[in-house]
């Protein structure tokens, strides 16, 4: 039996069922389950050797399985291609679902469980397409590569982060496609876009160690202690308001268009001296469109204190800042000192830092994207946008290696619904966007350097 994008959605629903639950801890994840149904999909390693494809086993760690799959094109110089797949999921609180979140039932149309949206849905729909390209006997242009990997939801250690440091002629391609928002159909039916992530917002994580008073919990009267000051040091980055930044031309305001904003709205919201205020005026999508504007702190983990009856002279409060398009370390440490406003007993200590990274958004892959998309939606255009999150695809944008997060959905799925959906309770995704998305991410690889 040849492979057709219906393929997609069996396959992944094993992948929920294989429950690839990365925690951080080294022994978490176990993506080699997964790295095993692909491979039995595929037909295994002398099925796709047969089809001339090369087929890399890489488990850095044991059960942290990563498999990258080539297939060497036709035509010398032409760009390669590769389709960036992660296998882990984030851990999910069964007693917060509707339904089993590793049952992948399929109810009303939609395929329940954790890793449906992020991303085993694009995961397989790329092995699907890969397996549709290799059997076809027509070699692509380029070298076509499908990057299956582990821990992209720890930081991509033992996944894409091994394979590029250990294996970069495997992976690093000249042209990739991964995950994250891309390919939501957005707009009415005559003016529809399609976004595709074109770059990720950066990072500049912090922590905070705050040094104050200890003594016996008896006696607490007028100890301001570690737990004190770490609470205090929330409170402040919490109401800390960087500034907005805006554009008043390009992505920001042809996404608040596409998302049916009025005129009026639209200007607010192209204005940093009023977006804050139009913010709440967008509803459901005021979360995704804050964290597009905004440099953001969120201050998510807080200790002090192992014991009830002992005052902490210590705390410490992490805090996930995410970078704007041209901001850096430097301009988050100006926001937190502004934020905390010379509060008595604090140091500052850094974590990691990235900046944004940003793709032109000119090359033969983006317009490979933007004509498959529009043979599935006529006349639609591609609308670019940032994500708010980072993933693999800084591995390529780093290197000045377009990436683009995209797959295809169908219309029923929009922007605010399908973000919340990541990481989130109920994650589900209907069976139409899954094979909408692997019979795309076909056509993609055969219009590329056609269009
Ligand atoms: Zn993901």
């Amino acid at each position: 039996m040849s492979a057709v994008p219906a393929d997609a959605v069996p396959l992944l629903r094993s992948m929920i069922r294989a429950a690839c639950v990365n925690d951080g801890r080294v022994e978490s994840g176990q993506e080699m389950r997964n790295v095993e149904l692909l491979l039995g999909y595929l037909g295994g390693r002398e099925t796709l050797e047969s089809l001339g494809v090369e087929v890399h086993v890489i488990e850095p760690r044991p059960g942290r399985g990563n498999l990258v799959l080539r297939l060497p094109g036709s035509v010398a110089g032409a760009p390669s291609l590769a389709l960036v797949g992660h296998l882990d999921v984030v851990p999910a609180d069964a007693a917060a679902w509707t339904h089993d979140p590793f049952g992948a039932e399929l109810i009303a149309g939609e395929i329940w469980g954790r890793g449906a949206v992020d991303m085993l849905s694009l995961t397989a729909s790329m092995a699907v397409a890969f397996r549709m390209v290799a059997e076809s006997g027509v070699r692509p242009a380029g070298d076509l590569v499908l990057a299956a990997t582990a821990d992209e939801e720890a930081g991509s250690r033992w996944g894409m982060g091994w394979l590029v440091e250990h294996h970069p002629d495997l992976v690093l391609t000249d042209l990739a496609v991964t995950e994250s928002g891309g390919g939501l159909v957005l707009g009415p039916a005559d003016a529809r876009r399609v976004t595709v992530t074109i770059g990720q917002k950066g990072a500049a994580g912090r922590k905070i160690v705050v040094r104050g008073e200890s003594g016996h919990g008896s006696m607490p009267y007028g100890v301001n202690s570690g737990t004190l000051l770490a609470a205090e040091v929330v409170r402040r980055v919490a109401g800390h308001r960087p500034a907005a930044v805006v554009a008043a031309e390009g992505w920001w305001p042809d996404l608040l268009a596409a998302l049916g904003f009025s005129p009026a709205l639209v200007a607010r919201l192209c204005d940093s001296s009023t977006v804050d205020d139009a913010l709440p005026e967008t509803g459901e999508y005021a979360r995704v469109l804050h964290a597009l504007s905004h440099m953001t702190l969120s201050p998510n983990v807080l200790q002090a204190g192992a014991k009830v009856n002992v005052i902490p002279g210590e705390g410490r409060v992490e805090i996930d800042v995410r970078l704007l398009p041209g901001q850096s370390g430097a301009d988050t440490d100006a926001e937190l000192e502004a934020a905390l406003d010379g509060l008595p007993g604090v140091t500052v200590e850094k974590g990691l830092e990235a900046p944004a990274l940003v793709t032109e958004a000119t090359d033969p892959l983006y317009r490979a994207i933007a004509a498959a998309s529009a043979e599935v939606y006529p006349g639609a255009e591609p609308l670019p946008l940032l994500t708010p999150g980072g993933n693999d695809a800084r591995h390529y944008l780093s290197r000045g290696r377009p990436c683009y997060g995209f797959g295809l959905f169908s219309p029923t799925v929009g922007l605010a619904d399908f973000r919340r959906r990541f990481h989130g309770d109920d994650e589900r995704v209907d069976a139409q966007s899954v094979e909408l998305c692997a019979r795309t991410y076909e056509r993609v690889v055969r219009l590329l350097g056609t269009v």
